[in-house]
C-alpha cells in the first residue's frame, strides 16, 4: 500500500524560451486518484507533467505533494515519458532499463543487491516481459517498450505516477495490461496522471478528467466534464462530434501524423 499524497498546483505557469505553454494552473489531485489529462496536440499535456517533475526550462507558482514542496519529494514521483522522447538505439537491455528505476534507492556507487534484482524481476513479470528481460530495448515492439518503462516506474514504488501518452503506438494486449495495472496501482493508493488523446478510454478509466489547452479548461469526473461545451473549449474545430446529446462520440482530429514538438 502506497501512502496516498495529494498533489496540489497553485498558480503554475511553465514553458520554454519562447514563452508559456501552460498558464495559471490551479489543480488539486487527491491522493490515490487516476486522472486523465486530455487536450489536442501542443495543448501543454507533456508540459504539465514535466512541470510537476521539474523538467521544464522555467516554471512559476507552487507545486506541493502531501503539503510539502515538490522539490523535496521528487523521489516519490515516477515518470513514463512519451515514447518519441526516448532514444531507443541506446544499448541497454530491458532488465537493465528496469533496474535504472532503482538507482535512486541504490545510489550510484553501490551495486544493485538481491532485493533490487528481485524487485526488477517482479516488475518485469507484472508487465509480462520475463522472457525478453535480456533483449536490447531497441529490438522490442512499441508495446513491449512501453511496458519496460512501466516496469521501471513500478520498481520506484512511487506515490505519484506520471505517464505521457502511454497507449500511443501500443498493441491492444498492452493497452489492456496497462489499463489493468493503472487501476491496481490507483486502488493501492498511487496518484496517477495519464496524458492521452483517447477520450473514450480516458473517460472510462479515469476518476477525473483534466482538460488542457494552454490552461486547465475543466477538471472533474467524466460525468460532469465530458460535455460538448468543454470538449469544444478544449479542442475547438479539431474535434469532430458525431452523434448528439450527452452521448457524444468523439474523435480528436489532427493528431495522427502531426509533427510532434522536439523532445526535451
Ligand atoms: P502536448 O503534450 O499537449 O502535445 P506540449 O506540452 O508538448 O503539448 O507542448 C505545449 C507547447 O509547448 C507547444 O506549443 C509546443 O510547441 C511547446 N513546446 C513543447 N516542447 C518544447 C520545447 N522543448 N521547446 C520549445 N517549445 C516547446
Ligand atoms: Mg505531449
Amino acid at each position: 500500500m502506497t501512502q496516498s499524497l495529494d498533489l496540489v498546483l497553485r498558480g503554475v505557469s511553465a514553458g520554454y524560451a519562447d514563452g508559456a505553454a501552460l498558464e495559471d494552473v490551479d489543480l488539486t489531485v487527491r491522493g490515490g486518484t487516476l486522472i486523465g489529462v486530455i487536450g489536442p496536440n501542443g495543448a501543454g499535456k507533456s508540459t504539465l507533467l514535466k512541470a510537476i517533475l521539474g523538467l521544464t526550462p522555467w516554471a512559476t507558482g507552487s507545486i506541493t505533494l502531501g503539503g510539502r514542496p515538490m522539490e523535496d519529494r521528487r523521489d516519490r514521483v515516477a515518470y513514463v515519458p512519451q515514447r518519441e522522447a526516448v532514444d531507443w538505439t541506446f544499448p541497454i537491455t530491458a532488465a537493465e532499463t528496469v533496474m535504472m528505476g532503482r538507482y535512486r534507492r541504490i545510489g550510484w556507487i553501490r551495486r544493485p543487491g538481491s532485493a533490487d534484482r528481485r524487485s526488477a524481476r517482479e516488475a518485469l513479470a507484472r508487465v509480462r516481459l520475463e522472457e525478453i528481460a535480456d533483449e536490447q530495448i531497441g529490438e522490442l515492439s512499441g508495446g513491449q517498450q512501453q511496458r519496460v518503462f512501466l516496469a521501471r516506474a513500478l520498481v520506484q514504488e512511487a506515490s505519484v505516477l506520471l505517464l505521457d501518452e502511454p497507449m500511443t503506438g501500443v498493441d491492444q494486449a498492452t493497452e489492456q495490461l496497462v489499463t489493468g495495472l493503472l487501476r491496481e496501482l490507483r486502488n493501492a493508493g498511487t496518484t496517477i496522471l495519464q496524458s492521452t488523446h483517447d477520450l473514450e478510454s480516458a473517460a472510462e478509466i479515469s476518476d477525473e478528467l483534466c482538460f488542457v489547452n494552454g490552461r486547465v479548461v475543466a477538471f472533474g469526473p467524466a460525468s460532469e466534464t465530458f460535455t460538448p461545451p468543454i470538449l469544444h473549449a478544449t479542442f475547438g474545430g479539431e474535434l469532430l462530434i458525431v452523434g448528439a446529446g450527452d452521448h457524444a462520440h468523439t474523435h480528436a482530429g489532427g493528431h495522427h501524423g502531426t509533427a510532434a514538438p522536439p523532445p526535451s
